[in-house]
Formats: C-alpha cells, structure tokens, sequence
C-alpha cells in the first residue's frame, strides 16, 4: 500500500483518538462542574447554567477541532500521494537517463575522487565540498521539512552501497547473510517512519512510492577481493584518520567498488553513502559502528573476530552519516539512535529493540533533509 496512505490513515485514526478523548475530558470537566456547584439559589442555578453552556462549547469546539484534523488529513494524504505520482514518473525517466548516461558521469566523478583519495590535500578538499553541500542542502531542504512536519512526507531516497573487506589474510570479516540482516533492519525503520526508500547504488534503481520497504539480497553487498590493512580494519572512530591512510584508503574504494553515482559523491546531490564492514573499531571505548556526517562513508563491525553488532548498528551509522546524533530521551533504547553507554545506564536495549528501533519524528525530519537523501 502506499505508504502515502498509510500514514493517512494513521493521522485519521489520531484524530479519532483526540477526539473521543475530547468528549471524554468535557464529561468529567461537566460533572466536576456540577458537583462543585454552589448549592444555594440563585447560585446554584446560575453555576448549573455556566457548566451547561461550558459543556456544550467543549463538545462543539471539539467536534470542530475533529473535523479540521480529518479535512487536513485528507489535503495533506492527497498532496502526498500526488508527488509520489510526480516523483515517481519522472523518477523513472532521470533513473533510466542516469543508468546510461552515469557511467560517462562516474568516470569524471572517478578522476575527481583519485585527487580526492590523496592524504590531507584529498580530505581538506572533500571537508570543504562536504560541509559546503551539507549546509547547502539543509537550508534548500528547508521547506521539505516544514512539509514533512506537517505531515506531508513523500517517499525520498537514500542510496548506499555495502563493501566486506578482507583481513591481511584475504579471510572476509563478516558473512553476506549477516550484512543483509544488518541493511534489512535499516531499510525498513527508514521507511516506516521516516518514508525513506534506502536502495543499493547501482543502475536501473527503480524506486516507487507505491510499495513498501526493498527486499535486501546479497546483491546489495560487494566482496572486496584485495585485502586491506589495519588502517582500515581497525580504524578508530573520529576524523583524524579520515586525513591520513584511512580516509585515503576508504575513498579510494568508494571510487573502485562503488563506481556508479560516484559523481553524486562529488556533486553532493543524493551521494551515496558506502558502508565498510570491517575487523574492529577500537579506542578508549571501542565501538560497533561509526560515520562522521563530513564523509560519505560509514564503518560497521563484522561478525567474524568480535560479537557482533547489533542489528540496529547501520541504520545507526546511517542517521550519524545524515547528522543525527545520539537520543537519550525517554523511550531511548527503543530508538535507532540510542546507545548502550552514551545514554542513563537502566535502560539497555532489549533484544527486540534492536531488531525493530524506531526513529521520531524529528529524527526523521532531519535525515529527509540531509543532502543523501533526495527525490531524485
Ligand atoms: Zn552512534
């Protein structure tokens, strides 16, 4: 069902709920009223009369605020559901135009990033271009977030693309199975509650409003055939490394193994945000993910030397990538941005919260806006 609709009627059974709470608060209001009557005439007539008419402007305001929830339910599900039809169709032309005409695009973009993958002059360069095009698409992004809190959130996309490396001994760090796990819990938390289709980077990427989260297959996942050293596998969390062997090395496998849309990477529009599962992430804390939101890459920990992450942890590293940061409001280890440590140490997230996270509102307001996830 589109998800347009759905939202819709969820609103609509919102509505309802105010509603009947409405009536519900206006009866006991009435009969507190009653009984803290005066019980002496002409008193008690005249506070009898005051409740009576207080009740019926409480039912009737009510019944007005019920109606203005339906009307606009139905403007903001119809608005909706007509830019999906818009988005999707000219979607499909520019998805088509971009699976030929990207590869010509890409090449370009690929000379770019070997300039980029250069230690310091490469990461100074791509700071500036990220931080530039990040602000940029926040304050373009603005009226879309206006609309998203108002209801109004068509389905945007969020591209990424899913590199396992290889230790020194070529042995992989995590297994294709467990990786799709990790991306099917992303993918559908993005969707259910912030209408975000997160698909693989790649041609003839159709993307529809009119159907529910994508189905991950190991094809969303790329193998690196080389093995990597312990700059990558063990990358610590921060951006110091980003300037030096690290950055260097990621980028360079962004450009190799995640070719296509590589010059939405330069460009900044929709870039792609690729997600290296690698061996480790130590430090004073060591860690199960990190993205930092000046790069486009996020790292994720394997199954194969550590327990594993927990299932929540891309999705995690994904809003980091798209500048959220941590939750610690109430009902935070239920949230995707919640952490075990960072947050009060009673709540420690139980096994289904980790498997079904979820993301507010606000949350999601914010991801739509950021420069990786786009209409088009
Ligand atoms: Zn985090």
């Amino acid at each position: 069902m589109p998800s347009c609709i759905e939202w819709g009627q969820e609103r609509h059974r919102e509505c309802t709920r105010t509603e009947d709470q409405g009536y519900k608060e206006c009866t006991r209001s009435r009969d507190k009223g009653y009984s803290e009557c005066c019980t002496w005439w002409p008193c008690s007539w005249l506070c009898n009369a005051w409740v009576w008419v207080s009740n019926i402007v409480c039912v009737a305001w009510t019944w007005v605020s019920n109606i203005v929830c339906i009307a606009w339910t139905w403007i903001s599900t119809a608005v909706c559901v007509v830019w999906d039809v818009v988005t999707t169709v000219v979607n499909a032309v520019l998805v088509t135009i971009e699976s030929i005409l990207g590869w010509v695009l890409s090449a370009v973009g690929f000379i770019i990033e070997l300039i980029l993958a250069i230690p310091v002059l490469g990461a100074l360069i791509r700071w500036v271009l990220n931080g530039i095009t990040h602000i940029v698409s926040i304050v373009v992004g603005i009226g879309d977030g206006i609309l998203g809190a108002l209801g109004i959130r068509p389905e945007k996309k969020l591209r990424v693309c899913t590199v396992i490396l290889r230790d020194e001994t070529g042995k992989a760090v995590a297994t294709t199975p467990f990786v799709v796990a990790l991306l099917q819990v992303a993918v559908d938390v993005y969707k259910r509650d912030a209408n975000i289709r997160i698909i693989p980077a790649g041609p003839f990427k159709y993307a529809t409003g009119f159907a529910g989260a994508e189905k991950v297959d190991s094809r969303w996942v790329t193998r690196d055939t080389g093995n990597s050293g312990a700059a990558l596998l063990d990358a610590p969390c921060g951006g110091g490394g980003d300037w030096l062997e690290t950055g260097a090395g990621f980028q360079l496998k962004s450009g190799t193994l995640c070719l296509f849309a590589s010059w939405r990477r330069v460009v900044g529009y929709g870039a792609p945000i690729t997600c290296f599962i690698v061996r480790s992430i130590p430090g004073p804390m060591p860690s199960s993910g990190c993205a930092l939101w000046i790069t486009d890459y996020a790292t994720v920990v394997g199954e194969t030397t550590l327990p594993p992450s927990s299932p929540r942890t891309l999705g995690h590293e994904l809003g980091h990538a798209c500048g959220l940061i941590h939750a610690c409001v109430d009902d935070d280890n239920k949230n995707m941005m919640a952490t075990a440590d960072g947050c009060s140490p009673a709540t420690t997230s139980t096994g289904s919260d980790r498997v079904n996270p979820r993301m507010t509102d606000q949350q999601a307001i914010w991801v739509r806006m950021s420069k990786h996830v786009t209409y088009f």
